[in-house]
């Protein structure tokens, strides 16, 4: 199990560091929020330790980053400040879990844990493209922490695509798995369909998600920078 530990203050970060490798884990402490962004989307880590208040690039900014790159990993944040919002702002960027500075390291150690068991079970019933989620055994869907509504088909047509997602799916593909039909049946009832669940997950959101490739289908990906 490796751990990104990003924390600037020298003392904090070392005995975060000495700690975590005395308890098993392989870990990396990153000074500042550049270094920290950079080793969370280039390294294969298991957990992140962020600290709120960073040179360079804050915590908030890392912790965006990491989901917009679709990096799904637990993020354990450490704020100074017991403040409501900042708890709450930090969860809804897509945060795990919170410490309030000064904490034992053994209640670290504890949220550390829970979180690395939590995502070992919740890995195969969570899909997600950037910080779209869908939630299977909960039957769910949010999109930057916020609570999406579908209907059934809609739900079955974005599992679908996320289950595949980055590859084009034809809309014939997409009529047998979803609606259990032939594609000459009834088309329009995909291109309606897509369309509302666009208007749910992309309209108000950027970037945009689902794409429709002409004359071949739907695919969902994060697309490339322009
Ligand atoms: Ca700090």
């Amino acid at each position: 199990m490796k751990i990104l530990i990003v924390e600037d203050e020298q003392k904090t970060g070392d005995y975060l560091k000495q700690g975590l490798s005395e308890s098993g884990f392989v870990t990396d402490l990153a000074r500042d929020g550049v270094d920290g962004l950079h080793l969370a989307l280039t390294d294969d880590y298991d957990l992140v330790v962020l600290d709120v208040m960073l040179p360079r690039l804050d915590g908030w900014q890392v912790l965006r980053e990491i989901r917009q790159k679709g990096k799904h990993l637990p993020v354990l944040f450490l704020t100074a400040r017991d403040q409501v919002e900042d708890r709450v702002k930090g969860l809804e960027y897509g945060a795990d879990d919170y410490l309030v500075k000064p904490f034992a390291f053994s209640e670290l150690l504890a949220r550390v844990r829970a979180l690395l068991r939590r995502g070992r079970t919740s890995e195969s019933e969570l899909l997600h493209v950037a910080d779209l989620e869908l939630d299977l055994l909960r039957r769910r869907v949010t999109r930057a922490g916020k609570r999406i509504n579908l209907t059934a088909k809609e739900f079955a047509l974005l599992e679908l695509l996320l289950r595949r997602h980055g590859e084009v799916l034809p809309r014939s593909l997409i009529a047998s798995q979803v609606w259990d039909m032939n594609f000459d049946s009834d088309t329009n009832v995909i291109e309606v369909a897509v369309r509302r669940l666009r208007a749910k997950v992309d309209d108000d959101f950027e970037p945009k998600l689902i794409r429709t490739v002409r004359g071949m289908g739907y695919v969902i990906e994060i697309p490339e920078p322009a």
